[in-house]
């Protein structure tokens, strides 16, 4: 998507800082906001480092690996359960996520070691999602 579709979206369009994020994930590349001044990253993007309150921020790819902090399934009368998570990314924050390609999720457990895709949004874009790597 162009950065005009994107902000087309009133998501995207109320936080056009976010626009870089949604670009890379439209080439399944997870960005992170790193402060350039205490070195530390983030999760969710803001203007300011919430550690040093520095606005010297910039986007920085992610390993893109993390592991399943912890997670709810929520279930429905008909299909796959939705399995909404917190990630804890390699590089430290916690991103609030989903878990996607697991139809057993009573084979979950906290601290799985978890891969980052990508998943259409029904606005278009494209969102992070995680795979369970012990389950394939
Ligand atoms: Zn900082």
């Amino acid at each position: 998507m162009t950065r005009d579709e994107l902000l087309r979206d009133p998501y995207v369009a109320a936080f056009p800082e976010l626009v870089p994020f949604w670009e890379a994930a439209a080439r399944s590349v997870l960005l992170l906001p790193r402060c350039t001044v205490c070195g530390a990253t983030h999760w969710h993007p803001r203007a300011q480092c919430p550690f040093c309150r520095s606005d010297a921020l910039r986007w920085e790819q992610a390993s893109g690996r993390g592991t399943l902090h912890t997670f709810t399934v929520i279930r429905r009368p008909h299909g796959a359960p939705d399995l909404l998570a917190y990630v804890r990314l390699e590089e430290g924050p916690l991103m609030l996520t989903s878990i996607v390609g697991e139809e057993q999720p009573e084979r979950l457990r906290i601290g799985d070691a978890v891969q980052v895709t990508f998943r259409a949004v029904p606005e278009g874009r494209w969102a992070p999602v995680f795979r369970c790597q012990a389950i394939k």
